[in-house]
């Protein structure tokens, strides 16, 4: 069949797949260590639950508005307010199926052919091809490990054209752990609204941070940055409801109702019952992220000083959300029994057959020498895959 082209230019997401992989072994009954999955580990939060529960004894199981329920809208509201300083009417936040169809629905409002998109890498995997999917061209903003992934804003400028119609900033970032802090986000607010372009700006790990470190949102700099800015964020990460899909995005109005338009005439409303759950999170969540972040912190630790521990392995601390990334650069260019280990993938796939460890490789992220690990699972499965990893990588000659 004769499919449009669209889809030729895209791959589905590594990240999945890799989970969905590891997930598939262990039901085989194999022993594998799943350093893939990018979900938190722990259940969602009983009042979260309770909420949903009520919400389907009470009926509430109908189609709702398109953009989302009004109490949810105006929950988003309160939480921008309280939390980032931000204003917004309620006609500007619009609740989607997660963070992920916030963004698509953004890039589908937004994006057309000629358009360039600026992308700081390391990247998460959907902005490209989300970009892709609309016809428009993403452009690669390399970043340095050694500068702890900060954007230079020389470089920055240099990437703009007359086509740049975008910028997307993702802090913490997902794969790199990396926080912006509030003094580069005012020089890329500044650049921004010099060049006109509009910041998309993925604060989903907003709440995974580390060290007493507050999140600040690129939109609470001013109201020339505000007016160009679209806040995207979600309850999958900070609650534990990657399951229930549901994500928001806050921006300037015309660009919102646009979105709205999209989603009304694709998904219509995302699900009734998860947007009175999401509530529950937004108003009663706060302990549970607390203790949760808790936890990451002591596992984020263990696997920074147990990656670093093995030779040939260097890894930095992240900041947030709750990846390592380590950088494998040196033991790239050795043997296993499988042929040579020459590149992230290579060694993902080593690590899968041999070791039954799964990890996510570089590449997909725009890194050629890095792999990524979850450490949203249990200290056992660090400690034991840690052992397991160091082993895999002294077989390597
Ligand atoms: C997980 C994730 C998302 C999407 O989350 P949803 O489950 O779709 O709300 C968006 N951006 C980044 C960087 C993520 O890691």
């Amino acid at each position: 069949m004769k499919l449009a082209a669209r889809v030729s230019r895209i791959a589905p997401s590594p990240t999945l797949a890799m989970a969905a992989t590891a997930k598939a072994m262990a039901a085989q009954g194999i022993d594998v260590i799943d350093f893939s999955t990018g979900e938190p580990d722990f259940d969602t939060p009983e009042p979260v639950k309770a909420a949903a529960e009520a919400a389907i004894r009470a009926g509430f199981t109908k189609y709702t508005p398109s953009s989302g329920i009004d109490e949810l809208r105006g929950a988003i509201v309160d939480k921008l307010k309280v939390e980032q300083g931000l204003q917004y009417e309620k006609s500007q936040i619009l609740v989607s199926c997660g963070a992920k169809h916030s963004l698509y629905n953004l890039a589908e409002a937004l994006l057309e052919e000629g358009d360039e998109i600026i992308i700081p890498t390391p990247y998460w995997v959907s902005y490209s091809d989300q970009a892709l999917l609309n016809d428009a061209t993403p452009v690669l903003l390399a970043t340095k490990e050694s500068e702890g992934y900060a954007i230079d804003p020389a470089a920055l400028e240099q990437h703009i054209t007359p086509k740049t119609k975008a910028l997307i900033i993702n802090s913490p970032c997902n794969p790199t752990g990396a926080t912006y802090g509030r003094r580069m986000l005012e020089r890329i607010a500044a650049i921004a609204v010099r060049h006109h372009l509009v910041v998309i700006s993925d604060e989903i790990y907003e709440k995974v941070l580390y060290d007493g470190a507050s999140h600040v949102s690129i939109a609470s700099l001013g109201p020339e940055i505000a007016a160009q800015t679209v806040v995207i964020n979600g309850v999958s990460k900070a609650y534990a409801m990657t399951g229930w899909r549901v994500g928001y995005a806050a921006g300037p109005k015309d660009l919102i109702t646009a979105m709205g338009n999209i989603q009304s005439q694709s998904t219509s409303n995302p699900c009734s019952i998860s947007q009175k759950a999401a509530v529950a999170a937004l108003r009663f969540g706060e302990p549970f992220t607390k203790q949760m972040v808790a936890e990451f912190d002591r596992r984020r630790r263990a696997i920074v000083e147990g990656l670093n521990a093995i030779p040939g392995v260097s890894c930095s601390m992240p900041g947030g959300a709750f990846y390592a990334f380590p950088n494998i650069q040196g033991v790239l260019g050795k043997h296993g029994p499988t042929g040579p280990v020459n590149a992230p993938t290579d060694l993902a796939s080593y690590l899968l057959k041999s070791a039954q460890i799964a990890v996510v490789p570089g590449e997909p992220f725009g890194s050629q020498s890095h792999i990524r690990l979850s450490y949203a699972t249990s200290m056992d499965t660090i400690t034991n895959g840690l052992k397991r990893l160091r082993g895999a990588l002294e077989k390597l000659v």
